[in-house]
């Protein structure tokens, strides 16, 4: 399958000038104060997926639910980005883990962000995405906290669609370098640039 070429994304288009990824703050980004975290993700401790090979990279689909907002959003797919895609005050990780969530026409997308260290030696997600190991717990993918950023942006690939929720936290995973290398094996260098904010506003919920 040939697939979407990063090296032209400056003639990539969109109908909206708010669109993802983002560079995000702690400091300048509007900090809301919470008790705690607002946000409830639950995915089956085990369960089969699936994967397609999609134009903008391959795509894995599995169950899962969000709660957000008084909202009850569904996983549609997810995927992974070699780079992150995001930064947080200037700083990029190893790789960032999307999940296309649904609810009604709404679409959000949740982020992940993926550091990878020497010291980290297991390889739960090269198991899982390179082999045809089908049992996945979804949950290898969750920080323990899970103070987030929240912005209105779009897809990060193409056709960039607009007026996409879009929460990222701001703990990173922690995964090996074998992991990394999988997940550049697979995806490689596929992020975008971050984008102008364009005066829109970006909140840190922040629980600390
Ligand atoms: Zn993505």
């Amino acid at each position: 399958m040939r697939h979407i070429n990063y090296e032209k994304q400056d003639d990539w288009y969109a109908d909206t000038d708010w669109q993802s990824p983002i560079a995000l703050s702690k400091v300048d980004n509007v900090i809301q104060k919470l008790s705690k975290s607002q946000i409830s993700l639950t995915f089956p401790t085990e369960q089969a997926f699936a994967f397609e090979e999609w134009e903008i990279g391959r795509q894995y689909f599995a169950d899962g639910k969000l709660l957000y907002k008084d909202k009850t959003y569904n996983l549609v797919r997810f995927h992974f980005h070699d780079g992150s895609e995001h930064c947080i005050d200037s700083e990029f990780f190893s790789a960032e883990v999307h999940f296309v969530f649904r609810c009604e026409e709404d679409t959000l997308v949740f982020a992940i962000f993926l550091e990878a260290t020497s010291k980290f030696q297991k390889h739960d997600i090269s198991d899982v995405i390179c082999k045809n190991t089908k049992i996945l717990n979804l949950g290898i993918f969750l920080p323990k906290n899970f103070d987030y950023f929240e912005y209105v942006g779009t897809l990060t690939t193409p056709p960039l669609m607009r007026d996409i929720q879009t929460v990222v936290l701001s703990t990173p995973v922690v995964i090996s370098n074998q992991d990394k290398q999988a997940i550049h094996q697979l995806f490689p260098n596929n992020h975008r640039q971050t984008q102008s904010l364009n005066k829109r506003p970006v909140y840190f919920y922040s629980t600390e």
